[in-house]
């Protein structure tokens, strides 16, 4: 490991990896990577890899718009196939508080040119097949919108920030910074320091413990959330859009021949452990039996835990941290650091390398919960 750098990031997520690879691409060679486990350990190895437009924030959109024409053209970009399912996402909306707030998103759709409708409850039929749809008010679906495999574009920010000269350095924990003047000088790891005058917070769900280690609070949650995968199904055989029933907020996509489903648990509290809830389960099957009936004889193979980094507002920190210079936040996505990564990467390396980014991130700076300036999001899932 080299005893310095231009840029230290802390987290070998997709976050961090794309940070990497923003950096090479502008230019900035010397940049070190430490990942106390391995590359993908934490939530980029546990998430559902979905894709999308339809958010209710303009930031959250702006993001988006950002990110997913790199995600179509990864391939192309980064020299690996990202497998995007590009089959929409759908949303179906069953409640009268839930309707009102997508009918305003739907207006800002319009406005930020988001190419998201209105369906009815036949067309929304048509579109998922497989979806009851007889207690839906109306759904919204976004053809651009889909799912990817998370590994692929975490393998792809690797291999490409590499060849632009990153270092990654797997089993090296930071577990103290070093400051000098009131700002950042480095840090210090289980294998030895490294000087750096910046250093970027990507810990993902652990970002609020590494900001603690420079005195800096970042109200970040690490918040459990599980998937379950079925065997294949019978008698389903075409892919369908990643399709969520908003009011419980259960999601379902492809998965190997069978079936991937998501659903929060209202009753979690925050915290580290991300051993599988298996008492959660029950709950999650009469869900998706009573909104996908042809789950009917399915089998659950496998599910697993992970964490999202849950913010008050459930928006990223973007950006630096006003206490300490030198310390620049990439973390807090609740939920969205998948699809989010390339945005967040580019624009963490224009502050970096140029003091100022061509996305306004200003609304997501870490002052925002000193000022009371929230930013707020209803489309969580
Ligand atoms: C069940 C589930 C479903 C999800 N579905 C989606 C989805 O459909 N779409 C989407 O966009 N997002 C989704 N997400 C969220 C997404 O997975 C995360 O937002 C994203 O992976 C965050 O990436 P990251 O690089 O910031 O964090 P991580 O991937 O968690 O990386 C942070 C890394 O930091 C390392 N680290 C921590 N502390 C230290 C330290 N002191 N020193 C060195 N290294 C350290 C960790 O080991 C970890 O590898 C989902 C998450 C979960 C749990």
């Amino acid at each position: 490991m080299r005893n310095t750098a231009d840029v230290v990031i802390i987290g070998g997520g997709i976050v961090g990896a794309s940070i990497a690879y923003h950096l090479t691409r502008a230019g900035v060679r010397d940049v070190v990577v430490l990942e106390r486990e391995r590359l993908g350990a934490g939530s980029t190895g546990k998430n559902a890899g979905g894709i999308r437009l339809q958010f209710s924030s303009e930031i959250n959109i702006r993001l988006s718009q950002r990110s997913l024409p790199r995600i179509e053209r990864f391939k192309e970009e980064m020299g690996i196939d990202p497998d995007f399912h590009q089959v929409g996402y759908l949303f179906l909306i069953t409640t009268d508080g839930d309707a009102a707030a997508f009918e305003r998103s739907l207006e800002l759709w319009k406005r930020l040119g988001v190419p998201a409708r209105r369906v009815d409850p036949t067309e929304a039929k048509t579109l998922c097949p497989v979806a009851r749809t007889d207690d839906v008010r109306f759904a919204t679906f976004c053809a651009k919108d889909g799912y990817a495999d998370p590994s692929s574009l975490l393998n792809g920010y690797v291999a490409r920030a590499r060849d632009g000269g990153a270092e990654f350095v797997e089993g090296a924990e930071v577990i103290a910074f070093a400051c000098a003047d009131g700002k950042v000088a480095g840090v210090r790891t289980n294998r030895g320091e490294l000087s750096a005058p910046t250093v970027v917070d990507a810990a993902g769900p652990w970002a609020a413990q590494v900001a603690k280690l420079a005195n800096v609070e970042l109200p970040i949650a690490p918040l459990r959330r599980h998937i379950f995968v079925t065997d294949p199904v019978p008698g389903l055989d075409a892919d369908f859009p990643l399709s969520v029933e908003f009011a419980t907020g259960l999601y379902a996509h492809r998965e190997s021949g069978g079936v991937l489903l998501g659903m929060g648990d209202p009753t979690q509290p925050p915290g580290f452990d991300t051993s599988v809830n298996w008492d959660f389960l029950p709950a999650v099957v009469e869900r998706a039996l009573s909104r996908f009936p042809i789950l009917e004889h399915a089998k659950v193979r496998t599910g697993w835990a992970g964490l999202y980094e849950d913010t008050p507002d459930k928006h990223p920190i973007l950006g630096r941290v006003e206490e300490l210079p030198g310390f620049v936040c990439a973390a807090g996505f609740s939920g969205h650091g998948i699809m989010h990564a390339p945005a967040t990467g580019e624009a963490i390396a224009e502050l970096i390398t140029k003091g100022k980014t061509t996305l306004d991130i200003g609304a997501l700076a870490a002052s925002r919960f000193r000022t009371g300036q929230l930013v707020r999001e209803h489309n969580v899932i």
